[in-house]
């Protein structure tokens, strides 16, 4: 049995480790999508050029010492920077909240920060980095070996993530003649495969189409345009962190709506 103050220990750790991931998230949003390396050049102020210390860059806190502004030149730095790190806490005490202090749990916070990274990125840029996706296919199917699934229900959850996604393109193709979906939502499926297996697909699937539909109906205030272009890597991201934490409670409520 795990003592009290142990587990608070290991929350705070894992919302520690979360808001440093966040802090590297703030760098890979902002540069994958720009072809830009992620280790170089230093952090610096986009205004001054002011080399950002490591006492500036603690996650949340730097931001709050230095009120919002650049050390160098007292430009606004955005709020944006510790809500990110602040996400990247939330997703690391969740994962480990939900699962334990285990391989389960861990896997499960990185997932989450993934999810976070591709979720922003594609938001803004309509791009999903395959260097996250392949990370997280790797990390996925390696927590396989160590949390009990084994290796076959990994590598059959990716097959089936991205084929699906391949099957829906080519269909689309063939019968309105255009490429509907793009091959960083092949590589977000196979992914998700990779933790959540076949039956976390199909949920993934479901609940991406079910929040993107919603989200075009009220962002168009129902006036719906035949070719709105549509992040849809966001949509399956936030659907597959939700299959992640409530996935067979959700199935099971909705069997028995339909049964
Ligand atoms: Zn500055």
């Amino acid at each position: 049995m795990t003592l009290p103050y142990e587990t608070g220990f290991f929350y705070a750790l894992a919302a520690t480790l979360g808001a440093c991931f966040g802090s590297f998230s703030n760098v890979l949003i902002h540069r994958l999508p720009r072809d830009l390396s992620v280790v170089r050049p230093r952090s610096a102020c986009p205004q001054c050029a002011h080399a950002i210390s490591w006492w500036e860059n603690i996650p949340v806190l730097s931001w709050l010492l230095l009120r919002g502004n650049c050390r160098g030149c007292k430009a606004p730095i955005s709020p944006r920077y510790p809500l990110v790190e602040l996400a990247g806490a939330a997703c690391g005490l969740v994962g480990v909240w939900r699962f334990g202090w285990s391989v389960p749990g861990l896997s499960a916070s990185l997932l989450l920060l993934l999810l976070l990274d591709i979720a922003l990125i594609d938001w803004e840029h309509m791009i999903i980095p395959h260097t996250l996706t392949i990370a997280g296919g790797v990390i996925g199917l390696g927590a396989s070996f160590l949390d009990g699934r084994g290796p076959a229900p990994a590598l059959l959850g990716m097959a089936v993530g991205a084929g699906s996604i391949l099957a829906v393109s080519w269909g689309y193709r063939l019968v309105r003649g255009v490429v509907g979906m793009g091959g960083g939502d092949v590589m977000l499926m196979g992914m998700v495969g990779a933790f959540l297996g076949v039956w976390g697909v199909f949920g993934t699937l479901f609940g991406g189409a079910l929040f993107g539909t919603l989200w075009i109906v009220i962002s168009t205030r129902g006036r719906v345009q035949g070719n709105a272009k549509l992040p849809f890597g966001t949509f399956l991201a936030l659907a597959a962190a939700v299959v992640l934490l409530a996935g067979p409670a959700l199935a099971r409520w909705y069997l028995g709506l339909s049964r």
